[in-house]
């Protein structure tokens, strides 16, 4: 059968039910797909040898003969061995197999394999332990450079390595050459056919590399003139008009005074809500630096107006905050504020729902489900979304429908996730943004320590002391939430919240919250802290968006070393938000100097934007791209190693190629433009 690029996986020979089920969940559907899965890491098989010459502890191809029939032992139940003599040109060499007893019947005697793996023992006695082979007349694996992919449980590295060669075979050359071959000459690009078959399996380290930079170049630059394009649409699209009030008579309301990057936030908002297009903005501003006035201020401004706006917070506890603040503030001025969650009783959603469609209320509050088909308003305007993704298509669709008069309603985003500067361009390429960056007066910040192993019977002290004030304290634990190492992590971390109650602290009240809980569990593990009913509540990273606890004083961080700076910036940001002075204290037991110096920029400042910097020194764009706070496509290879320079090239590239032909018109421009599309596509964005 000849594969075409749309091939479901799933008519491949070998590939049934499960496999191609399993093979989904890699987001691998069609041969398309899987070509465009890159290799996450190499392992250099080029090396022959022979078992005599071969360096020891090094792994190396031998090609060698069977000399023997396999012979089978089981050593105890579940463990069988298979030993097999072998004789390469130099001299004779034992293998041996564990668990593998499909080896007694694929290894002939009398025939040559090339065996891979690592030579061990002295010289005259050399051998091989669960060395991968293969026919020598037939080599796919062995004596090149080969693919290591990300997998999933039922998938093997080799299985999928088979498929990708099977694939290559057929369509590499299929693949539309989507670079025009004047840029590709300009910035030294190698062609599309080559750099494909050259990222699965390498000729050589220079062919991976030219490949690498190619489809690093393509990915960026697809994504570049995506965003482009978005921006471009947008400036087409109309919106409510808002016209200015001026803040006065919202400053009346405020307990306090707004700090200059707060008032340059809300005078950014306000001029695009009064432009007569849809605002289409971010604000970015460090955990507590009061991103809630700025979007109170918008939703002042809608109702000035005669708009309904609605704010979406990730949870209900966070929207009852919300709720709480925000009907207090404008209970003077006469704006109605409704809150719309999915724990009300059914009347009262009810009564909800009819108020925002009469236009009797004008402000609502809740999550997501506001978007949902039920929730009809009147005149709606403004959608704020706090420290939540990005929009995806369905909520566009829902919204654009939701809007009053064939307009777009204005939107606004708050997150608390500082973007280098460097990168914001990027990554934030079709948003528009403000920064608040500058923390309201008299915090005093939250004092930072990195920790050893060696002091954890202090720091269990320093908790207990802290309890014992009536304060509560966090403890936080890494956890990968899905793929295969999700089921140790999530046994790591139950197990330590375990040992915390019954070892360490068997007086006081322990709580675990964790990312593979209900939604519903979650949110009453939250609850109950926030309640008091906990002193100590063991987390994974889902309290990064939490609720505020003010009397929260203390976070402890295991395992420092496994989170990226920003994250741990992110986590500290829990406490310090009432009036108690409070702690970060990062855990580890790391002897790497690199690692520690990394953990210290943390007790040396509070800045996010700097601390974001470093971040992206340290560690490459990788997790900025990776993290998906930004709501746009997931990178494929640009998230396995960063390129700063590459990044801003592909960038000047596409800008360049948009100058000169807005549009991307013409035949020629054709693959890219489905390039783009689908690199959209795939990542639930979309043009429409
Ligand atoms: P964010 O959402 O950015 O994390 P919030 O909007 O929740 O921060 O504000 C954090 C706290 O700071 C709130 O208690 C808020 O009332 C207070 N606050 C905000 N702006 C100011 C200001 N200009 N002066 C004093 N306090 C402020
Ligand atoms: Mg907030």
């Amino acid at each position: 059968m000849a594969l075409a690029l749309e091939t479901p996986l799933r008519e491949l020979p070998g590939i049934g039910e499960t496999r191609s089920r399993a093979l989904e969940r890699l987001g691998l559907r069609t041969v398309g797909d899987l070509l465009h899965h890159y290799p996450r890491d190499y392992e250099d098989r080029t090396v022959r040898s022979t078992f005599r010459s071969a360096p020891e502890g090094e792994a190396v191809c031998v090609a060698a003969m069977v000399a023997e029939p396999p012979r089978l032992s089981r050593i105890r139940k579940g463990l069988e061995l298979i030993k097999v003599k072998v004789v390469d040109a130099a001299g004779a060499a034992t293998l041996t197999f564990f668990n593998q007893s499909y080896v007694k019947d694929a290894l002939h005697t009398g025939e040559t394999y090339v065996f891979y793996g690592k030579v061990e023992g002295p010289a005259l006695r050399r051998n091989m332990t669960n060395p991968i082979f293969e026919r020598e007349d037939r080599p796919r694996f062995t004596g090149r450079i080969v693919p290591v992919y990300a997998l999933t449980a039922g998938i093997s590295n080799n299985l999928l390595a088979g498929l990708v060669l099977r694939c290559l075979e057929d369509c590499a050359s299929l693949i539309p050459e989507c670079l025009p071959s004047g840029l590709r000459r300009t910035h030294g690009l190698a062609e599309q056919e080559f750099s494909i078959r050259n990222v699965h399996f390498p000729e050589n380290g220079e062919a991976l590399a030219l490949a690498r930079r190619r489809l690093m170049f393509e990915e960026l630059f697809t994504f570049s003139c995506g965003l482009a394009l978005l921006r471009e649409r947008r400036g087409q699209e109309k919106g409510p008009v808002f016209a200015s009030k001026g803040g006065d008579g919202f400053s009346a309301l405020l307990p306090f005074s707004p700090t200059a990057a707060q008032r340059r936030a809300m005078a950014e908002a306000a001029a695009d809500m009064a432009s007569g297009r849809p605002m289409n903005r971010l604000v970015q501003g460090d955990v507590g630096s009061g991103k809630t006035i700025v979007a109170a201020y918008g939703a002042w401004q809608a109702a000035q107006n005669g708009w309904q706006a609605a704010l979406m917070a990730p949870t209900e506890i966070l929207a009852e905050q919300h709720f709480r603040t925000l009907s207090g503030l404008f209970a003077p001025a006469g704006i109605r504020v409704v809150l719309l969650t999915a724990a009300a009783k059914a009347a009262e959603k009810r009564s909800v729902k009819a108020a925002l469609a009469a236009g009797e209320a004008d402000l609502v509050i809740g999550t997501h489900a506001l978007l949902s088909s039920g929730v009809v308003f009147s005149r709606l305007g403004l959608v704020i979304t706090d420290e939540q993704h990005r929009f995806g298509v369905e909520q566009r669709a829902a919204l654009a429908g939701k809007a009053a008069d064939g307009l777009k309603p204005h939107i606004l985003v708050m997150s608390a996730t500082p973007i280098p500067r460097t990168l914001a361009l990027i990554l934030y390429g079709d948003l528009d943004v403000s920064v608040i960056d500058e923390l309201p007066p008299g915090r005093t910040p939250v004092e930072t320590f990195v920790v050893g192993e060696d002091k954890r019977a202090r720091m269990y002290r320093f908790v207990r002391k802290l309890v014992e004030e009536g304060r509560q304290v966090y403890f936080v634990c890494p956890m990968v939430e899905d793929g295969e190492e999700a089921a140790a992590d999530l046994k790591a971390v139950t197990a330590y919240a375990a040992d915390l109650q019954n070892r360490v602290f068997s007086d006081l009240r322990v709580g675990l919250v964790h990312g593979r809980m209900k939604p519903r569990e979650k949110e009453a593990a939250m609850a109950a802290f926030a309640a008091g009913e906990m002193d100590v509540l063991v987390a994974t990273t889902v309290v990064e968006v939490g609720v505020d606890v003010p009397n929260a004083a203390l976070m402890v961080v295991e395992n420092a070393e496994r989170f990226g700076l920003s994250q741990l910036h992110q986590l500290r940001g829990r406490v310090g938000r009432g009036r108690h002075h409070s702690y970060c204290i990062l855990m580890t037991a790391t002897r790497n100097e690199e690692s520690r110096a990394r953990l210290k920029i943390l007790a040396g400042t509070t800045d996010g934007f700097q601390i974001s910097e470093e971040d992206l020194r340290l560690r490459g764009p990788g997790d900025f791209f990776g993290t998906r706070q930004h709501g746009l496509p997931r990178l494929r290879v640009a998230d396995l190693a960063g390129d700063m320079r590459l990044l801003r090239e592909a960038q000047a590239a596409a800008d360049e190629l948009l100058q000169e032909n807005p549009g991307l018109a013409g035949e020629h421009l054709a693959p890219l433009r489905e390039r783009i599309q689908s690199l959209f596509d795939t990542n639930g964005d979309s043009f429409n």
